[in-house]
């Protein structure tokens, strides 16, 4: 897996660099992170990197489209390394879990917008809110 993530930044012109790969990995594992459960998961292999390290390489990352940064309102940043099929999220009210919903078109924008005001419209971003099982099965048994 690792090669296939040195290509990945090579084809955006990204030095190979191991935090890179780390965060790449790390992300790979865990999707929808925060900031500091990336460091957490880094530090577990690298326990020299800097904070400072994987901020950096979360911006390059996101500015070169191989890592995605999301951020329901009301949430900090999380960040997934699945990118570019349009696919949404699902957030609990209660305990900020996140997963993901396929895409039931495929493609952006994949809702057509009532009345667009002239603008081309390229994506819609869609968030689904409600309760998680874990939260709901908490409510209704305590
Ligand atoms: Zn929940
Ligand atoms: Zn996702």
């Amino acid at each position: 897996m690792t090669s296939d993530f040195e290509a990945q930044l090579r084809a955006v012109s990204l030095r190979v660099t191991r935090p890179r790969l780390a965060v790449l990995t790390a992300l790979r594992d865990h999707p929808h992170v925060d900031t500091d459960t990336v460091i957490a998961l880094v530090r577990v292999q690298h326990p020299t990197v800097s904070h400072q390290a994987v901020y950096d390489v979360l911006r390059a990352l996101t500015d070169a489209g191989l890592i995605r940064r999301i951020q329901p309102a009301g949430t900090t940043a999380r960040y997934e390394s699945r990118v570019g099929d349009n696919h949404h999220h699902v957030v609990c009210r209660s305990c900020g879990a996140i997963a993901d919903i396929e895409c039931a078109v495929g493609h952006a924008p994949c809702l057509t917008a009532s009345d667009d005001h002239g603008f081309a419209v390229d994506e819609a971003e869609v968030v689904f809110w409600g309760t998680c099982p874990d939260c709901s099965t908490g409510r209704t048994t305590r």
